[in-house]
Order: structure tokens, then sequence, then C-alpha cells
């Protein structure tokens, strides 16, 4: 499972970062950085990346399997 953003889309609202904070985090300048290597998934934590894509309020973030 692979985490993309469309980081043009991106507002910085946080809420991906609350709901799965071991995946994203908000840089100084308020830029998301999706922590995990490529965006892959780390086992056992795919529950907390749907719950990110899902609270997205501007749908910036999607899941490949
Ligand atoms: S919740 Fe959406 S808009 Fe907010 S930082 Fe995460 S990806 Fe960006």
């Amino acid at each position: 499972m692979r985490i993309t953003v469309e980081q043009a889309r991106c507002e910085g609202h946080g809420m991906c970062v609350d709901a799965a904070p071991d995946l994203f985090h908000l840089d100084d300048d308020g830029e998301l950085v999706v922590l995990p290597e490529g965006g892959l998934v780390p086992a056992g934590q795919e529950d907390r990346a749907r719950d990110a894509v899902r609270v997205c309020p501007i749908a910036a973030l999607a899941l490949d399997r």
C-alpha cells in the first residue's frame, strides 16, 4: 500500500498528521511530508493510512494497493 499526496492541493490542515502521526509530518513551512520511504505504508499502519485519507478535507491523499 502506497500513499500519494497531491501537494498542489494540500492546504496543510494537518488532519492527516493527527490521524497518522507515524506517516505524516508538517514541516516548518507547512509542507506535508510523507514519512515512510517512497510512501510505502509499513505493516500495521494500513488502518491509520486509510483514516488519514478519509479525514483530509480536500481529498489530497490517495492510497494505491
Ligand atoms: S489533511 Fe489533507 S490538506 Fe491537510 S495536511 Fe493532510 S493532506 Fe494536506
